[in-house]
């Protein structure tokens, strides 16, 4: 075992070691000529990421940040709004339309399920003064993924907005905003990004558009209007966040070298390994619609998982996540974002391996090496 530390987290992620160097790159100002062919690539790149002609904006502020903004430059108070919430993601989104005075219905699915799209669906005819339909394309909390491309089928006929948290899915799996009908995708870079925290992407169709110049809740920082005329003139709106659009330009321009089809099949390589894994450890899947970002299992109940993630921290140096509320103690969340290597994934899973037995579990440790081993070297991409 090497005693490396090795960030798997669903984010913030591990960063490939070029993005390491391009943060390091001395100052320049926002408004000079190197920098404003910079923002202009990173700009268009992003257009790419979210396979949209519609413009993509960029915020300093964390994904957080651009989950307020996607929603306040469409909404207006008493607004009615179906809030998709099937985890911890799911309750601050709706937590926040409630904030700036939405009449927010609550749609609640089981957590680690997906949500059927029948429902939505239901309601959209019950309740066709809807404005907005909002979910995450990925529930972290739960490792969860949300059939989008359905959803977008059964609320583009409607006259609400169909608003996607794609924080752990844009850039980690296909999610084509214009072709699945999406009014509003919102990205974070330290997660699907593959950046540092600190910034947030955010992007509306034609159809968001046409509400955005109505819509009454109050705005300043956020203000997409406001955004998209100073991108028309080369700009951002306030100081450009130099560091990270550098390298998120390089981020961009990386997965383009690779393919985003490579780029995706990569991600799914290591969910499907981290599954596999999974099994061979006699542990289970918690999630009934497993996401390609990140992968909860569930921990034998006698365990005090809060204390194994710990000691995985302390004695193994691997950062993965728990289960928040009901989940407290009771699952792993293994990221499979950002920069991660063969050898990473294999030294995660001896050092959970070996983890594990310190509490009481017996896995032959040679047996899961050698399992390890091959897939990895079967799976291989070429
Ligand atoms: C991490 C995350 C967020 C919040 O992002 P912050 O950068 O912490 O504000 C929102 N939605 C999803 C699905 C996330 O995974």
């Amino acid at each position: 075992m090497s005693n490396q530390n090795l960030l798997l987290a669903p984010g913030p992620v591990q960063l490939h070691p070029e993005v390491q160097k391009i943060l390091s790159l001395p100052m320049i100002h926002h408004r000079t000529p190197e920098f404003d062919a910079i923002l202009k690539s990173a700009l268009s790149g992003l257009q790419f990421l979210f396979q949209t002609k519609n413009p993509v904006f960029m915020q300093t502020s964390t994904g957080s940040g651009g989950m307020e903004s996607l929603l306040i430059n469409v909404l207006s108070p008493k607004d009615k709004v179906l809030a998709i919430v099937s985890g911890k993601f799911g309750e601050r989104w709706a937590d926040m339309a409630e904030c700036f005075g939405a009449d927010v219905h609550r749609l609640n699915i089981p957590w680690g399920e997906a949500v059927e799209p029948k429902q939505v669906q239901a309601f959209l005819q019950q309740n066709p003064d809807t404005e907005i339909v909002m979910t995450q394309a990925c529930e972290t909390s739960t490792a969860t993924a949300h059939d989008i491309q359905k959803l977008g089928e059964v609320i583009h006929p409607s006259k609400a907005l169909f608003l996607v948290d794609g924080i752990t899915a844009v850039g980690a799996y296909p999610i084509p905003m214009d072709q699945w009908h999406i009014d509003g995708l919102v990205a974070g870079s330290q997660k699907a990004v593959m950046l540092p925290t600190g910034m947030s992407f955010v992007s509306f169709s034609e159809k968001a558009w046409k509400k955005i110049p109505q819509a009454q809740c109050l705005k300043f920082y956020f203000d997409i209007q406001k955004e998209f005329s100073a991108n028309k003139k080369g700009e951002t709106l306030f100081s450009s966040n130099v560091p990270l659009i550098r390298a998120l330009d390089y981020v961009i321009g990386r997965i383009k070298i690779l393919s985003i089809e490579k780029h995706f099949r990569q991600l799914k390589r290591r969910a499907d390994y981290t599954r596999a894994m999974t099994t061979a450890l006699s542990l289970t899947l918690y999630s009934k619609s497993p996401s390609d970002s990140v992968t909860a299992l569930n921990l034998p109940p006698s365990m005090d998982g809060a204390k194994l993630r710990e000691h995985l921290e302390k004695k193994y140096l691997v950062t993965v996540m728990g289960g928040q509320d009901q989940l407290k103690g009771k699952i792993l969340r293994i990221g499979h974002m950002g920069y991660i290597t063969d050898n990473d994934l294999h030294e995660t899973t001896l050092r959970l391996a070996q983890g594990l037995n310190d509490f009481g579990q017996s896995t032959d440790i040679e047996r899961i090496t050698a399992l390890s081993l091959k897939f990895l070297k079967e799976s291989e991409i070429q």
